[in-house]
């Protein structure tokens, strides 16, 4: 099929959807220019200081680094925090709430930028399932709570450096916070019970259409899921620029564009038909 006929087949799906699963990653939050550390040059463009150690993305986003690396694992996500607070959630974040408001749907995101919920997707269709940067957890997990924090700046940054000092503390027991987020070789994550029981809730009644944005193959999660409803032929919408990304699903409904542009062209021709 031509990328324009595909368009308007995946509109008429929209259309006609009354129940929708979005599940979106990286290329999503990527047209927000929110970066992916999947890119290993962007990474140590931007961070000479862990060029200089070797240290990588997934070595320094792991409670390994929060114990052994502190100024610098908290550095990353200090970094992290203040470039998507500098960036603001792109017209596809607006057009996806606005479909939500006609249908029923959900949100499955393993972003932790927090862009969805501040493009002001409602709180109870959405699980962020790897966490999110705007919350804390104690890093020693003496108890299972998190809580928010928006501030920015959160710890001090020595850019230079990259080494962070004055962090956040545990609410508990005045230990180190760390990011309320799933990272690599991480046991520690205390979860999100409330958006995970919201999902199952959604889960509870069929999907009949489900909507992959921007999903990379070194993290498939929402692939499979993805994989899952095909299976039992609920269609699916794979919008990603990477051809390869649809090796999973191998969808015919395959839109090559970024996230940001197919959900506008497709939020046109939904207007339209
Ligand atoms: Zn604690």
């Amino acid at each position: 099929m031509e990328q324009l006929e595909i368009l308007h087949k995946a509109s008429d799906l929209i259309n006609k959807a009354t129940r929708v699963l979005f599940l979106t990653s990286a290329g999503m939050s990527a047209d927000s220019n929110i970066p992916t550390f999947r890119d290993k040059n962007g990474y140590w463009r931007n961070f000479p200081p862990f060029k200089k150690k070797n240290l990588e993305a997934q070595d320094l986003a792991s409670p390994w680094a929060f114990r052994n690396e502190l100024p610098h694992a908290w550095a990353f996500y200090e970094w992290r925090r203040r470039n998507a607070q500098e960036n603001q959630p792109h017209e596809g974040y607006r057009i996806i709430n606005k479909w939500l408001q006609d249908r029923d749907g959900f949100i499955h995101t393993t972003n932790t930028d927090g862009l969805h919920l501040r493009s002001g997707c409602p709180e109870d269709r959405i699980l962020e399932v790897h966490g999110s940067m705007w919350r804390l957890q104690c890093l020693d997990t003496c108890t299972y709570q998190f809580w928010e924090d928006l501030s920015v700046p959160l710890c001090d940054l020595d850019t230079a450096s990259m080494k962070a000092s004055n962090y956040p503390v545990c609410r508990n027991c005045r230990g180190i916070a760390r990011p309320h987020i799933l990272m690599f070789g991480d046991g520690e994550y205390s979860g999100h019970p409330e958006q995970e029981g919201s999902f199952k809730r959604f889960l509870q009644e069929p999907v009949d259409l489900t909507i992959l944005v921007g999903s990379s193959g070194a993290v498939p999660t929402n692939d499979y899921i993805a994989l899952h409803f095909m299976e039992r032929g609920v269609p699916v919408i794979n919008i990603n620029l990477d051809p390869s990304s649809n090796r999973i699903v191998n969808t015919d409904y395959f839109l090559a564009m970024k996230g940001k542009e197919a959900f506008m062209e497709l939020d046109r021709i939904t207007g339209v038909d």
